[in-house]
């Protein structure tokens, strides 16, 4: 990882801005990946699974991510993967307005020091984040362009969460043939 990045995630291990920490989370989980990542993924919150290993996307989801991933071309370590807030939740609840609020300037930090191309929105409580107003069920797999944290023309990918996905027969054919349009929209851009 670059030293900026390193150094966001040194913070981020230290930091205790919201509540999360009180309420059972036994650690940060930063986001990891390549520091020359033309694509960021942005999930919503830790689980179970990635509070115990300091990693994101690792419990039953994240596996699914991973193999979509491989099944698209891509790898986790071509990528950079994070979360909104970067404690895990108690019981898995969503995060609240202002977890998601204290959190942000680390998200920030990182697609500043990052620049990708083409930030994948897992889930609605990403996607609220960076395009608000929109519906995940209208717009999920449709490519939209709109004012960045470091591009005024960045170019956001709106995706079903894979939790939601997972156990659910429709839209899980309906995440796996957006996460496919991955590498041909990234060439366009
Ligand atoms: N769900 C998320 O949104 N993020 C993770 O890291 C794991 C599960």
């Amino acid at each position: 990882m670059s030293d900026l990045l390193d150094a966001i995630r040194e913070r981020i291990l230290k930091c205790r801005l919201c509540r999360l920490c009180e309420l059972g989370a036994t650690r940060a989980v930063p986001g990891e990946g390549s520091d020359k990542a033309e694509i960021m993924f942005i999930g919503e919150g830790p689980g179970s699974a990635e509070d115990a290993q300091g990693k994101p996307f690792v419990g039953a989801a994240g596996k699914f991510l991973t193999r979509m991933l491989e099944e698209t071309g891509l790898s986790r370590d071509d990528v950079f993967i994070t979360n909104i807030v970067k404690h895990r939740p108690p019981e898995n609840r969503d995060p609240l307005p202002e977890e998601i609020e204290a959190c942000w300037p680390y998200l920030e930090e990182q697609v500043k020091a990052l620049k990708p191309k083409l930030i994948v929105l897992l889930g609605r409580h990403a996607m609220g984040r960076f395009l608000p107003g929109l519906k995940i069920s209208e717009v999920h797999g449709q490519a939209k362009r709109s004012k960045g944290i470091w591009s005024d023309k960045q170019v956001y990918f709106p995706v079903y969460h894979p939790a939601s996905a997972l156990y659910n027969p429709g839209l899980r054919q309906t995440l796996i043939n957006d996460m496919k349009k991955i590498p041909i929209l990234l060439k366009k851009i």
